[in-house]
């Protein structure tokens, strides 16, 4: 399934960079991950559902487990071929607005990538448990 190597893909990632941060702040460790979010191609050929499924399943016993997975669809600038316009398709409709031929040139638009992630650190988590507890 394509779903499930892109999400394990992330999750490598997403799980790399919280170790690295670890690593570099060992007194601020980030125990969790809130959200992830990710840019997705327009004509990636995935479905939004089946990658948050997927990720819900890939993510269980990890940092990442019940973090929110976010996706932003991001346009796609194409030019058409037959009148030179230039625009941004922010739908999968490729015709050209100008003058409504069908022939549009783009590169790009395929790939899944990691924007931001958003953690619980460890100070937050502290605070957090004394804040419920006093
Ligand atoms: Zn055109």
């Amino acid at each position: 399934m394509h779903e499930a190597s892109l999400v394990q893909e992330l999750l490598r990632i997403a799980l790399g960079a919280v170790d690295t941060h670890n690593a570099d702040n060992p007194a601020n460790r980030a125990v969790r991950i809130q959200e992830i979010v990710c840019d997705i191609g327009l004509i990636a050929s995935v479905e939004p559902q089946t990658l948050t499924g997927c990720f819900e399943l890939f993510a269980e016993g990890t940092l990442a487990e019940g973090a929110t997975l976010t996706l932003n669809t991001v346009p796609l600038d194409c030019e058409c071929t037959a009148c030179g316009h230039t625009f941004s398709l922010t739908q999968r409709s490729f015709v050209c607005r100008r003058c409504g031929a069908g022939e549009l040139h783009f590169s790009g638009g395929h790939g899944l990538s990691l924007t931001s992630l958003r953690v619980e650190e460890e100070k937050d988590h502290a605070r957090t448990h004394s804040g419920r507890t006093q």
